[in-house]
């Protein structure tokens, strides 16, 4: 298939896809609805708080390897910040307690022997706990197979969890929650080294991936939002873009990489996710004081994790559909007496904004991941990209990478093989 790939919605599954493409050479046109690429992961000036923000904290933790090959192939891997060991700060606003976690670099954890290493009052048996997640073959919950309480649970595997799987764990499907452990802690503390975009997720990951795919002679055309596709026996054979449509010609494909609701509404009879989880993001207009650490995790808080920007201060707080109808300067007020006690900071109120994304991911439980689909459609030139995809991850960066990649890999199998066909002929 030699034609032109229209990959609509440039998120960073639309954006990985078309990275991919556009290196192998393939004519690409990119088709978002917004004025801007980035999707649910992306910086934008915030008049309020006056600066520019991300829409969210974004967390990477060097297991995930097809974020950290995207950031190096496009060049925006510099504009990530990260530790040299796997280091989780925690602290306690129950109790006041202190700790950072440590786990070794290596495959054999010999770190939950160490208590310097370990989460305090923990034993190294309590460590093992997750080992029948990782067994779990048919759909369960994490609480059908592991214990949710109890001190570790809820001082460390609870709040790792829950930000990874933005759904309470004990709810959550025990093999999504297995994929992430296996592909971090279970890796070794080489696979659990944490990293921010220090200067902004667009200047990481949206800004660089459009400057390669433009140096590839890729179209990017914002504003416009894709309103239908004429569907054939077999075949996408049009784009509909309100006034504008778009023929689509034999050798063509699309990869549609929109949100999973917009998916559905396109394309009749396609099961989708649809339940989802809020993620609510507090930024503070404030430089952190010398020594805070680039995150740190909350315990016994509204807060969940803080993250140290060289110009504010931000939280995160996961699975937070609680949260979203709060009074927005109640809210901010609440969370910034948590964040002065932690930091030490005088407790008037700096600049702020809350940033609530009410559908940041897709509730990720058994019955949720059900209704994923796979890449490949009915019809054979329409693929799916986009975090809420069959990808065996949950709704993060490092799936939504890999569907964009997998859409790309289904795309050039399904064109080579009347090519080998016609060979073998
Ligand atoms: C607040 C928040 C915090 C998060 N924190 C983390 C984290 O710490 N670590 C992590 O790994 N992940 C995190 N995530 C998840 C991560 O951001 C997402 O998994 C990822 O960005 C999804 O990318 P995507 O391309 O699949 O979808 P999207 O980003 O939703 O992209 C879809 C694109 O399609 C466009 N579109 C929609 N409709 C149309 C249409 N009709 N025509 C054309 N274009 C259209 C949209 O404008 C958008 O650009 C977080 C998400 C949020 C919201």
């Amino acid at each position: 298939m030699a034609g032109t790939v229209h990959i609509v919605g440039a998120g960073l599954a639309g954006l990985a896809a078309a990275v991919e493409l556009a290196e192998q050479g393939r004519r690409v046109v990119v088709h978002e609805a917004a004025k801007f690429a980035g999707g649910r992961c992306r910086s934008y000036y915030d008049a309020q708080i006056g600066m520019t923000i991300d829409n969210g904290n974004h967390l990477l933790l060097s297991g995930n390897r097809s974020a950290f090959d995207f950031l190096r192939r496009v060049g925006g891997l510099d504009a990530l910040t990260g530790t040299s060991e796997a280091e989780f700060p925690f602290a306690d606003l129950a109790t006041g307690e202190r700790w950072t976690l440590r786990p070794n670099s290596g495959r054999l954890p010999w770190w939950i022997l160490d208590s310097r290493r370990r989460v305090p009052g923990s034993r190294a048996p309590d460590y093992l706990a997750p080992i029948s997640v990782l067994r779990a073959s048919a759909p369960a919950t994490v609480g059908d197979v592991m214990p949710c309480h109890g001190p570790l649970y809820d001082r460390l595997w609870r709040p790792v969890l829950l930000a990874a799987l933005n759904t309470e764990p004990c709810d959550a499907d025990a093999r999504l929650a297995a994929q992430i452990l296996r592909e971090t802690f279970g890796a070794g503390g080489q696979a659990c080294r944490p990293f921010i975009a220090a200067g902004g997720l667009s200047a990481a990951f949206v800004e660089p991936a459009l400057r390669h795919l433009d140096a590839r002679g890729a179209d990017i055309r914002f504003g416009r939002p894709l309103r239908g596709i004429q569907l054939g026996q077999t075949r996408a054979e049009a784009l509909e873009f309100g006034e504008a449509r778009i023929e689509l010609e034999p050798e063509d494909a699309v990869i549609l990489a929109v949100p999973a609701q917009v998916a559905w509404a396109l394309v009749p009879g396609l099961s989708v996710p649809d339940r989802f989880h809020a993620i609510v993001n507090a930024h503070f207009r404030i430089a952190p004081p010398p020594g805070q650490p680039l995150f740190l995790g909350v315990i016994n808080g509204v807060t969940e994790w803080l993250f140290a920007y060289p110009d504010r201060l931000s939280v995160t707080i996961s699975c937070a559909d609680r949260l979203v109808d709060e009074p927005r300067a109640e809210l901010a007020a609440a969370i910034w007496r948590e964040v002065a006690s932690l930091t030490g900071l005088a407790p008037e109120l700096p600049r702020w904004q809350i940033v609530r994304e009410r559908r940041a991911t897709f509730a990720a439980t058994p019955a949720q991941e059900a209704r994923r689909p796979e890449t490949r459609t009915s019809t054979a030139n329409l693929f799916l990209a986009g975090d809420w995809t069959r990808t065996g991850l949950p709704s993060t960066i490092e799936g939504s990478i890999r569907s964009g990649l997998n859409a790309a890999t289904a795309l050039s199998r399904s064109a080579d093989a009347p090519r080998q066909s016609r060979a073998a002929a």
